[in-house]
């Protein structure tokens, strides 16, 4: 895994201090004025790609929430951060282990192969787009003895290139989710199409979001908003927004 050097500490902590104040500002104005209240929405910090010191610096910030997209990153990560905390306590239902990290989500694609590991450290899944990954998310948490939560990501624009299911076929998921005895259907996720209006593309995500509730109350997280998009997807009733770069910095030089 291949990681860039971080600049010393000091400077490091006081460049996500800024860049997080920036984005709780942008988050609490959104909410202002859309209506809502801020404790509806959670911050989940994106870093992937970022070593873990980073991610001890976010949670001595007051982070609670953070995002991986890739198994092997993620996981090596997470060890390097269990061992700070090695007093006995591991992860398991409700975290701990993590020093003020009180949620690890996994975002990314997931390959169906992977899905048994991811689901032993992950507490939400918000990239679940197909019925295999779903009982194979089930079979790692009940091996685990772990209950982990997922969100089915939809594909707004339809080309399952981007990860997602079409809107056609969410009902049948929402039905293989439920029978699923390990895991929480807590609602949806979705990223905004490639060059579309992210406005139109929430509004879009809140109504099937809404049909989804119908049936499931308690399936009622809507995962939307990216550093770019953030406050569309406020605007569109998002529980949950995946902010990366503007905290942590470009990490175009990586991919
Ligand atoms: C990387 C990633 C993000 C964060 O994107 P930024 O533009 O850096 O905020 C959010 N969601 C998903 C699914 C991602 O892969």
């Amino acid at each position: 895994m291949s990681m860039p050097m971080p600049p010393a500490t000091e400077d490091r902590r006081a460049e996500l201090a800024r860049n997080l104040a920036v984005v709780r500002d942008r988050v609490e104005r959104a909410c202002r004025q859309a209506g809502r209240d801020q404790r509806e929405v959670r911050l989940v910090v994106v870093t992937k790609y970022f070593p873990a010191a980073d991610v001890r610096l976010l949670a001595e910030l007051g982070v609670t929430d953070i995002g991986e997209s890739r198994d092997q990153e993620a996981s090596a990560k997470l060890e390097l951060l269990c061992a700070d905390h090695a007093d006995g306590v591991t992860r398991g239902a409700g975290g701990g282990g993590l020093g003020g990290i009180e949620q690890v989500h996994f975002i990314g694609r997931l390959q169906t192969n992977k899905a048994g590991h991811v689901a032993t450290y992950a507490d939400v899944v918000h990239s679940v787009d197909r019925p295999r990954l779903l009982a194979a998310l089930d079979k790692g948490a009940a091996a685990a003895g772990r209950r982990v939560a997922v969100l089915l990501q939809v594909s707004l624009d339809g080309d399952p290139s981007r990860g997602g299911a079409r809107e056609d076929d969410i009902d049948s998921l929402v039905q293989v989710a439920l029978a699923q005895p390990h895991l929480d259907l807590r609602g949806l996720m979705a990223v905004a199409p490639l060059g579309s209006e992210p406005d139109e593309a929430f509004a879009r995500l809140a109504e099937v979001a809404r049909q989804v509730r119908l049936q499931v109350p308690t399936a009622s997280w809507v995962s939307a908003g990216m550093s770019g998009d953030l406050e569309a997807a406020v605007r569109h009733g998002a529980t949950h927004l995946r902010v990366g770069s503007a905290i942590l910095g470009s990490r175009q030089s990586l991919l």
